[in-house]
């Protein structure tokens, strides 16, 4: 009798698919690739079942087995269908997500080990005549010690660069090497942690770890981890995003040696590299983001997620998972114990501590005795401001600049201006596709909608009255480094947002130079939020930082402290005290004031009751429906018919349009379903994956949002 396989396929419907196994050729493992075909394709799909008891009575044949045995360990082959389950998306997509590229294109799975080259233990030669090999050996030194071939290549630097340095004695070819940098003494709060970790190394164990910035966690996680090391146990460590934090990664590199990274700047092979050597238990440590929580392991015994609160962590299209929710399931299903950490801890993660589902360990102060900077509110009310810039704030640069400090100025919002408009008809640059505004570009003459992408030149002449009296409004990045610029033309000044750094290396000269601590200002986006350790920056300033409080989203005002309280965060480390100001419209906001007189806690306190008091996450569970179409009516339509089919124990509100209505010329509608349990949020979400899809619209479910705008 020959067997049926079911087959999760890589295509958006529910169900898995059930296929005859050819008499003569090998039955598929469970967790196995297989190619199928499907329509008048062919797909690589995994084997969940071996001969279901409810078998489809005429199955197609498979082609191929493509694996004698299972690609991933049991417990991700479980949190597949997990995952599957809990978002409401289809298997067969769900581990189209899950794993590598190259794993998907059906190709043998075999590591490829790859040229590395470290420093040499010789003194480095005069390189002052040749810039570039000096920067590749500081990138060198910043990557721990040694870098693949290919990371320096994609640094920017070339094969000859490489053979110069060989051939000087710099570099050489060769393992990475393990050279155990003496770790430093515990701070008592930090033995504390430890301490507590190493009691609970047998079992399941959340934990947050809530120390302010500064305060050494990522020691915390290097001890924790040396104890999982010993028992020969391996480690996952997630974090925001690697590009904007090398130091972590050295950092692991120096204490550890062996440290395996995967992030979407490796290739398929790299990527494979990383995943295979996690799978078969070579790789100790692994650092990664958001999808290396789904990497198999052989013998995982610990999972650190750093900055735990970080939106990042959220996927914002497809498969909607929360990566660290994803590391909170792994690490109960496996046993092991988890270290969620962060400065400013999310409400979800506050509220488990809250009701003792997580432990919790607090770092009140800076490791390295230096102070917490003192954060002030700069009242610019009736100030002119000149490109966004008040008279006050730039004195305080001054000063800070004067006595030999770096300035970080902090402008979420990248562009030159935000509006750009007619001062004689009031026609405005608006988005042809969008509800939303352009954003002048100066440097490259472009109006760029930050919604969509799309671009236009920029016209001299009003395109509704043909005055040429066109006026740019507000200021973002580009502009404000403009103002700094005309206002101290000696300083050095580094501008750093997506625009500046489209490549890697243009991030590494910035960042390097900053790193040597010399007087100067740094402006960015939330990009410089991120983690980064400058010991030499004192003062920094938040401009127009605030703006996030009054924001439509329930989730803002979390963010918006978050970010303020990390960035300011960058300001004092070493041993000059740091300088913190706020430059603001609305000196009395009492979101802004309490983050400012309490803290963050007494922020989060806060916030925590009024969510509560509201009825949302996470004192209660939400989910989002998302609709869009063309024709703004079928959209709400559809939502109204899914709505019309729900129980009454939950509760829903909507079709409500989105926010920005129209996107890329869509017209967006949502539903937003809330309920106190979980069962019957997710029965009714269950019930709706069926509703079948009128032609033109698409829609998603969105498990716990980060936003619902
Ligand atoms: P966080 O991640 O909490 O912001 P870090 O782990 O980056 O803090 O530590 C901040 C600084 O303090 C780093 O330069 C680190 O080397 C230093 N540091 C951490 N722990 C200690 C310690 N026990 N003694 C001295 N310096 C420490
Ligand atoms: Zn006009
Ligand atoms: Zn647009």
């Amino acid at each position: 009798m020959t067997s049926v396989v079911r087959i999760a396929v890589p295509v958006p419907l529910p169900q898995a698919f059930d296929y005859a196994v050819p008499a003569a050729g090998p039955l598929p493992a469970v967790g196995a690739r297989v190619r199928v075909p499907f329509g008048n394709r062919t797909l690589v799909g995994i084997c969940i079942e071996v001969d279901p008891h409810d078998a489809y009575a005429e199955p197609k044949a498979l082609l191929e087995v493509l694996d004698e045995r299972s690609i991933v360990s049991g417990d991700v082959q479980r949190l597949a269908l997990w995952l599957a389950d809990y978002y409401h998306y289809p298997l067969g997509e769900v581990f189209a997500a899950l794993l590598p590229n190259a794993a998907l294109k059906g190709a043998p799975l075999r590591l490829r080990t790859e040229e590395i080259w470290r420093r040499s233990g010789t003194a480095a030669p005069d390189l002052s005549r040749a810039e570039r090999q000096q920067a590749l050996l500081a990138f060198l030194d910043r990557n721990g010690g040694w870098a693949s071939g290919k990371a320096i290549r994609a640094a920017g630097f070339t094969s000859a660069m490489i053979a110069a340095l060989v051939r000087k004695g710099a570099i050489e070819a060769g393992e990475r090497r393990f050279d155990g940098e003496q770790p430093p003494r515990l701070t008592a709060d930090q033995q504390a942690a430890v301490e507590d970790y190493r009691q609970r190394l047998d079992g399941f164990s959340p934990n947050l770890l809530e120390g302010v910035t500064g305060s050494g966690k990522t020691e915390v996680y290097l001890r924790a981890i040396a104890d999982v090391l010993g028992r020969c146990d391996q480690v996952l460590v997630l974090v925001p995003e690697i590009a904007l934090t090398p130091q972590t990664l050295s950092r692991f590199r120096r204490r550890y040696g062996a440290t395996d990274v995967m992030h979407s700047g490796l290739s398929d092979q790299e990527r494979l590299n990383a995943w295979l050597r996690c799978r078969d238990g070579q790789a100790q440590i692994l650092i990664g983001t958001r999808s290396a929580v789904f990497t198999p392991f052989r013998q995982l015994g610990l999972i650190v997620v750093d900055e735990e609160h970080d939106s990042s962590f959220k996927q914002h299209d497809r498969l909607r998972y929360s990566a660290r929710d994803v590391a909170v399931k792994r690490a109960q299903d496996l046993n092991i114990p988890l270290i969620l950490g962060s400065a400013t801890p999310s409400l979800e993660s506050l509220e488990n501590v809250r009701c003792g589902r997580y432990r919790h360990q607090r770092l009140s102060q800076r490791a390295t005795g230096a102070s917490m900077p003192s954060m002030r509110i700069l009242d610019i009310r009736g100030h002119p401001l000149r490109e966004g810039l008040s008279y006050p704030l730039t004195a305080h640069i001054e000063r800070h600049l004067d006595a030999g400090g770096q300035v970080l100025v902090f402008l979420n919002r990248r562009g030159y201006a935000p509006i750009y408009l007619c001062a004689d008809c009031g026609w405005q640059a608006a988005c042809g596709q969008c509800d939303a505004r352009l954003t002048l570009h100066q440097g490259r003459r472009r109006l760029a909608c930050h919604h969509c992408g799309a671009e236009h030149p920029v016209a001299d002449a009003c395109p509704s009255c043909g005055s040429a009296h066109l006026m740019a409004i507000g200021a973002g990045t580009e502009r404000t480094e403009e103002g700094l610029r005309e206002r101290f033309p000696g300083a050095s000044l580094i501008r750093i947002d997506r625009d500046t750094v489209r490549s890697h290396r243009r991030l590494e000269a910035g960042l390097a130079k900053i790193g040597r601590g010399e007087p100067g200002i740094l402006i960015g986006t939330q990009m410089l939020a991120k983690g980064h350790d400058f010991p030499n920056i004192t003062m920094v300033a938040a401009v127009n930082a605030d703006a996030g409080f009054l924001s439509a989203d329930f989730k803002a005002p979390e963010r918006t402290a978050q970010l303020l309280i990390q960035v300011a965060g960058r300001a004092g480390r070493a041993s000059r005290p740091g300088e913190v100001w706020i430059q603001t419209l609305q000196p009395g906001n009492p979101a802004l004031r309490r983050l400012i007189e309490e803290g963050y806690a007494g922020f989060a306190d806060h916030e925590l009751s009024i969510r509560r008091r509201a009825g949302l996450p996470p004192a209660r569970h939400m989910a989002l429906i998302r609709a869009a179409a063309a024709d703004p009516a079928a959209a709400a339509a559809f939502l109204a018919k899914l709505k019309a089919k729900l129980p009454n124990d939950l509760e829903v509100l909507g079709p409500a349009p989105a926010h920005m209505q129209r996107l890329a010329n869509q017209h967006r509608f949502q539903l937003m379903l809330l309920a106190d349990r979980r069962g019957p949020l997710h029965r009714s979400l269950r019930a709706m994956t069926s509703a079948t899809t009128p032609r033109g619209l698409r829609w998603e479910i969105d498990v716990d949002p980060a936003d619902a705008l």
